[in-house]
């Protein structure tokens, strides 16, 4: 321990040689806010760098691997309820990534841009907005100030027909623990002409090892843009019995199959809708949680809302889009499917305009409200309105405003488990999830994203209050027993935070002990990141998990 306190005070110090002393941060406030935990457990960093550069953040790394530091990048540091900007372990040294912030190409004929980590999604979305309005990004629902490069990285996606991120990453430039830097695909050849629209390059493709991993600090990424497409259009639907998740499913997974739908789409349940639109109702419960089932019942009523909700989108031509609708039409038929475009969005705004001025129309504004950062979403706008629902169950009145998630005390645990696109893989999936979480006094916040042909992401998270002692044990029994669940159910989280990392690896799995010796390779001394979904080099056996049976 005291190596390791005087190993830092080293490190420091080499680095007071790479960066102007306003770039480094080890002062009790900053150390603490980095180190704030939506899972509530804080993971407080030694110290905070600001690199600006490639070369800055080469050194730092050379710095940290000959004075046993340990050092964590962070892009925008927004990774809320899988980690959030904290390192792993308490006492590491971050790098905040986010003045690395210029889009340093964009091309509009190939449309691509190429970007450095700490270009927000509301940056890029606004940098097209006035250089290429003819180009989308893809955003997330994590708001304006959430990275793209970081997103990537741990495998985040979008909602659009670009909204698996690491598919959109076309080679990266990389700093690697013995600060060599390194470009893959084909950027690593100087006169290549196609490094940024042809992902493979020649040779082992090397940039998955750089994703969910420790293997290295990516300094920019080559990212694809959406065209504009000619015509686009959203479309919503709903089921009002539990048991029709099975059957919008299976109804609209050809579809997805067969390429007509090729956006994400996502089929949320009634809770995920609420805590999207207002806070856990105490008041009409009584303090009982989870949700009372009249009580549940009364507010979809009140607020029009399924027991299932749906929402994708169609672009094309003018042609595709008509005829794909046509077909939802008919495929969603028993689920009121509604088609909105721009036209349509327009035409409700100016209706409730009209209504407002004779003290009217409070209902349509409240839908428009709610309903234009999710046609917004679709076509890749960021919106910090989605961050609403992670405060779901914080028992103070909500702010005009959307706020971080961490200062509002929201408690959050993702569990992300993929599952095929069929409809009984997803009512086996909610059969096993939802008695645990009433079981624990928590409410199944559920969304089946279909992100690929063939899979579906399901997005389900505890909710809650931070700052109750009692309630975050609750969470953390609830964590521990679905992750439990998941993984002996064979439904694997795509994605995890610190306290899931371990359970993902199993005991004596050649799988990860490859990745061990890669790690091994590349990073004797566990300088980035330790333990960040790769076990820790010094503490293998006891990092790994064994299934039951
Ligand atoms: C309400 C809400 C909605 C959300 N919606 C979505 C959604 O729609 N889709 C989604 O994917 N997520 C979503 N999230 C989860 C999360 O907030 C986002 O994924 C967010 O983009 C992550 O933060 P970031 O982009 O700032 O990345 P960061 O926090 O900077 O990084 C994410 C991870 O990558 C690593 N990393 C970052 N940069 C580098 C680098 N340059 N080199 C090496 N490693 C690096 C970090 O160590 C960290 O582990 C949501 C969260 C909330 C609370």
């Amino acid at each position: 321990m005291c190596a390791q306190i005087a190993d830092t005070q080293k490190f420091l110090g080499r680095v007071a040689r790479i960066l102007p002393d306003d770039r480094i941060d080890a002062t009790e406030t900053t150390r603490q806010r980095y180190g704030r935990s939506t899972f509530g457990n804080p993971r407080v960093p030694d110290a905070i760098l600001y690199p600006v550069t490639t070369d800055e953040v080469a050194g730092i790394v050379k710095a940290a691997n000959d004075t046993n530091t340990a050092v964590h990048a962070i892009s925008r540091g927004k990774n809320w309820g899988y980690g959030d900007a904290g390192p792993v372990e308490r006492g590491q040294v971050i790098l905040d990534l986010s003045r690395m912030n210029q889009v340093l190409e964009l091309n509009r004929e190939l449309a691509y841009a190429v970007i450095q980590p700490g270009v927000s999604q509301g940056q890029l979305s606004q940098h097209l907005a006035e250089h290429a309005p003819d180009l989308w990004v893809d955003a997330t629902g994590a708001g304006v100030d959430a990275s793209l490069v970081g997103n990537t990285l741990d495998h985040g996606f979008g909602h659009t027909r670009y909204g698996d991120h690491f598919l959109s990453c076309c080679g990266m430039e990389v700093v690697l623990p013995d600060g060599r830097v390194i470009h893959t695909g084909y950027g690593h050849y100087p006169n290549a002409k196609s490094d940024k629209v042809y992902p493979y390059g020649v040779g082992p493709m090397l940039d998955g090892l750089f994703v969910q991993s420790n293997m290295g600090i990516v300094t920019r990424i080559n990212i694809w843009l959406m065209p504009k497409p000619e015509d686009f259009c959203s479309f919503v639907f709903m089921g009002h019995n539990d048991h029709d998740l099975e059957d919008i499913v299976n109804r609209l997974a050809p579809l997805r199959m067969q390429g007509l739908l090729q956006s994400a789409i996502h089929i949320g349940n009634d809770l995920r809708i609420m805590s999207a639109r207002m806070r856990y109702p105490f008041d009409q419960t009584q303090g009982i949680t989870p949700l009372p089932e009249d009580v549940r019942a009364d507010i979809r009523k009140q607020g029009m809302i399924g027991m299932w909700n749906g929402c994708g989108s169609v672009s094309g031509t003018k042609g595709t889009v008509r005829a794909v609708r046509k077909e939802l039409a008919r495929v969603l038929k028993p689920y009121n499917v509604r088609f909105i475009n721009d036209q349509r969005l327009a035409l409700a705004e100016r209706i409730q305009k009209g209504l407002a001025m004779v003290g009217a129309g409070g209902w349509l504004g409240e839908m428009l409200g709610i309903f234009k950062p999710v046609y917004g979403l679709l076509k890749g706008e960021p919106s910090n309105e989605h961050i609403r629902g992670a405060a779901w169950r914080v028992r103070d009145p909500e702010p005009e405003l959307p706020a971080d998630p961490l200062d509002v005390h929201a408690g959050i645990a993702w569990l992300s488990p993929v599952v095929p696109n069929r409809g009984e893989d997803a009512r086996q999936l909610m059969n096993l999830m939802e008695p645990v979480y009433q079981k624990h006094g928590f409410d199944s916040l559920v969304t089946f994203t279909m992100i690929t042909e063939r899979a579906m992401i399901c997005i389900t998270n505890i909710s809650f209050d931070k700052r109750i002692p009692e309630e975050c044990q609750r969470a953390q029994d609830c964590y521990e027993e679905l992750m439990k669940i998941l993984m002996e159910s064979g439904f694997i989280p795509y994605r995890s935070g610190p306290t899931g990392y371990a359970k993902l690896r199993l005991e004596g799995d050649p799988f990860w002990d490859v990745v061990n010796s890669i790690k091994q390779t590349l990073d004797p001394n566990d300088t980035i990141s330790p333990g960040r979904y790769v076990a820790p080099l010094d503490d293998k056996p006891s990092t790994q998990h064994r299934l039951a049976g």
